[in-house]
């Protein structure tokens, strides 16, 4: 802290500053006099206040100090300037030389040429930047970290103030090219399937801060901890929840509370109550602060935990504003929200979800496993949905395409409504169907299993009728863990698996963390490229007694039933003999300790790394059964991460260098008479499912949904029409055979592909 500006002056500013927001006058005459006091109280030659418009642009709104006749005129593109700079970071700036600065923008009308330093902050609401903050000085002069700081506070305060006056104002965002309001569409990427129609539900919505500045911090540091006793309690009943689901997700929860128990979060929220701010201004404060700080930090395990903090911080705000967040849904509801967690999802009464609309969110987060498994179709990555979409707006929700269609016209709710209604018959019709064998015209028996990863996920196989868990993705639920829970925890849900499964047989894959699928458990340093890293069973064998603790759980749960065990990830033989040597030692553990042993055991592995693509002579005499991962195996054989959106489409698994790698496959596997199954996604397309079949699989296994198209299509198809046709596909020289093949399905009756 400088002896120029001490926190008594922040407090005295704040007031001040508070005094001049809760008068009468339009926004612009309060937010003139705000930046002069601002300007007036840090000493300062200059301060200006930029608010984002639409576009992307952000505006001088306010300056004492620049020309007025910049007011409104100048705009500064995010990423542009010193100002864009900040904006497009979120991050602070403190310069006592901005001229030298490669960023520095000259804008003549301002008249900066007299103004040497510039301390500029961004002004953030709920985590998103709506504008920038600016002090200058005509003599050079360095900042310090406390005037920052301070800034940042009184930032923090215009904030509030801008977004209760609507200064941007919400038609302009969604005007393009002149266009009125109506129908506007967004586009993201489809985290599951699926058409909704609905209106908009803002998922805990922002918390409206409505005292900021308080004279009373003792007070207020009983307000904190009063809320933060309540915030405990939440969780807690979380933690015991009543619902079915929450018990599977116990140990997720945990983590909350971890947060919850966190002393530097508190500590830190305390100390800005001492400078002046109320508590939930400090909760927000510090929360906005963690958030941007955490976006910076290119590691995924730290950008999965903010989803929890943020959370949290929203908890504790709607405690401290004593108002709840989580409201009853209508019948038709579309949740909107910057990202969720598993749980809150689960607070939903999920009967009247009929969509999800997220700004944020990846793949493989939780929520989007959770959503497929609900069935809820969801759209993630919609840049400025929680800017554009006000509740109750009516939405159509088009999880095909990507599409969020905003107050949709008549016609498109019509047109969408049909759509679902004519989902819902073909649902009915593949369910009404689901005892019937998956067997082709002429005669071609197939197994088809879905895959699993959460008790819930376990519905699936009754409503499908499958043959049984063809992979069971064990990291599922301990995703958000620091450390995996103990044997005892993990026998007990492997035998809720396996009584679940009522004899159906159920394929666990022990556990594949790391890479996309980022544990707390793996947290070690950041890597360059997570996919191609210290993961999966690499991790399990440089820890051995994660494997170990695993397997024993495992072999427990299956007493007296069939045990069936599999590896992710293994790249050489040696990897999959390691792995079966532990498995080994931990069944003759078992078997000396007098325990039952289980019925039959067979041990594979997963083949998703194309390294044993040549390997298949060794690994096919040590391995028991193979189940082909096509979701990595197609990222690792075009170099293309799975997770990046923009390659989503760009390799196809029908292309014939997949098909010919799937075909080596199946033939080893036939050659050596070792079981072979697909576990990948692409098994759960019908005119995929037709191509595996065409090559010799018999074995598929996929998410629960696709089992209904998948059987329909085997059982319209006469697969020695498909085989031939395929296998001459195999030596076409075009990126992908997905249209002739297509074509040569509906030419032969078997539509809906
Ligand atoms: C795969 O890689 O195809 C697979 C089934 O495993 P996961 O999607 O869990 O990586
Ligand atoms: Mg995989």
């Amino acid at each position: 802290m400088t002896a120029g500006f001490s926190a008594v002056d922040l407090r005295r500013l704040l007031s001040r500053l508070r005094d001049v927001m809760a008068g009468i006058g339009a926004v612009q005459e309060r937010l003139d006099k705000v930046v002069a006091l601002i300007a007036q109280d840090m000493r300062c030659d200059v301060c200006s206040c930029y608010v984002m418009r639409a576009g992307e642009v952000l505006e001088l709104f306010a300056t004492f100090g620049l020309s007025q006749k910049a007011v409104h005129l100048t705009r500064l593109r995010v990423g542009e300037g010193l100002v864009g700079e900040i904006a497009a970071h979120a991050r602070a700036v403190a310069l006592a030389d901005a001229w030298s600065h490669p960023q520095f923008v000259y804008r003549p009308e301002t008249g900066e040429d007299f103004f040497r330093s510039l301390m500029g902050v961004p002004m953030l609401q709920a985590g998103r930047v709506i504008g920038v903050l600016v002090v200058q000085t005509k003599l050079e002069r360095p900042f310090n970290d406390w005037e920052v700081e301070t800034l940042e506070t009184v930032a923090m305060v215009i904030a509030e103030l801008i977004a209760a006056a609507q200064v941007v104002k919400r038609e302009e965002l969604f005007q393009t090219e002149g266009n009125a309001l109506l129908h506007v569409r967004l586009s993201g990427i489809s985290l599951n399937a699926g058409v909704g129609v609905g209106v908009a539900v803002m998922h805990k919505p922002h918390v409206r801060i409505g005292r900021l500045v308080s004279d009373d911090p003792i007070a207020e540091q009983h307000r904190l901890h009063g809320a933060l006793d309540g915030l405990r309690a939440e969780v807690d009943a979380l933690i015991h929840g009543s619902r079915g689901e929450a018990e599977a997700f116990g140990d997720i929860l945990e983590v909350y509370r971890m947060f919850a128990d966190d002393r530097g979060w508190i500590s830190r929220i305390s100390e800005v109550i001492a400078s002046g701010l109320t508590a939930e201004a400090a909760v927000q404060k510090v929360h906005d602060d963690t958030r941007v700080r955490m976006m910076q930090v290119n590691d995924p395990i730290l950008r999965e935990r903010l989803q929890d903090l943020d959370d949290l911080a929203n908890r504790l705000l709607s405690i401290l504003a004593g108002v709840t967040t989580r409201g009853e849904l209508p019948d038709n509801a579309i949740l909107v929200c910057r990202s969720i967690g598993p749980t809150e999802l689960l607070d939903y009464d999920r009967r009247k979800l009929k969509g999800l609309v997220m700004e944020e969110g990846s793949p493989t987060m939780h929520a989007a496993v959770m959503a497929k498994a609900l069935d809820i179709p969801v759209v993630a990555q919609v840049q400025g949905a929680l800017a554009r979409i006000d509740s109750f707006d009516q939405i159509v929700l088009d999880a095909n395409a990507g599409q969020v269609i905003l107050r949709p016209s008549d016609e498109v709710i019509d047109l969408y409504s049909a759509a679902i209604e004519a989902r819902a018959q073909q649902k009915a019709a593949y369910a009404a169907v689901k005892n019937l064998p998956a067997v082709t015209k002429d005669g071609v028996d197939v197994a088809l299993h879905i895959n699993a990863g959460f008790l819930l996920d376990l519905a699936g196989l009754a409503e499908t009728n499958a043959a049984g868990i063809g992979l069971y993705r064990t990291e599922m639920p301990f995703l958000a863990l620091r450390t995996l829970p103990d044997v005892k925890a993990q026998h007990a849900l492997y035998g809720q698996v396996i009584a679940e499964a009522k004899g159906k047989p159920v394929t666990f894959r022990t556990l594949d963390v790391g890479g996309d699928k980022i544990a707390a458990s793996s947290a070690t340093l950041p890597e360059d490229n997570p996919a191609m890293g210290w993961r999966s069973i690499r991790l399990t064998l440089d820890r051995p007694s994660l494997l170990r603790q695993q397997l024993r759980a495992l072999i427990r749960a299956t007493a007296g039933v069939q045990l069936r065990v599999m590896f992710p990830m293994i790249a050489s033989i040696a990897e999959f003999a390691a792995a079966k040597a532990i498995f080994d030692m931990e069944m003759d553990r078992h078997l000396a300790q007098g325990g039952q042993a289980p019925k039959s055991v067979k041990v594979g592995t997963m083949l998703e790394v194309p390294s044993l693509l040549w390997q298949l002579d060794g690994l096919l005499k040590q391995a028991d059964f193979i189940s082909i991962g096509t979701n990595d195996l197609l990222q690792f054989i075009y170099a293309a991460d799975r997770g990046n959106t923009r390659l989503a489409n760009r390799y196809d698994p029908l292309s014939p260098a997949m098909l010919q790698i799937l075909k080596r496959i199946i033939d080893h596997c036939g050659e050596r008479d070792v079981e072979v199954s697909i576990c990948g996604e692409m098994a759960a397309k019908p005119l995929d499912a037709l191509a595996l079949l065409a090559l010799g699989f018999r074995n598929l296994s996929m998410s629960a949904s696709g089992i209904g198209p998948v059987r329909d299509a085997i059982r319209k198809a006469v697969l020695s029409e498909f085989e031939p046709f395929v296998l001459d596909l195999l030596g076409s020289e075009e990126p992908s055979v997905r249209e002739r093949l297509r074509a040569f399905a509906l030419d032969r009756g078997v539509g809906a592909l």
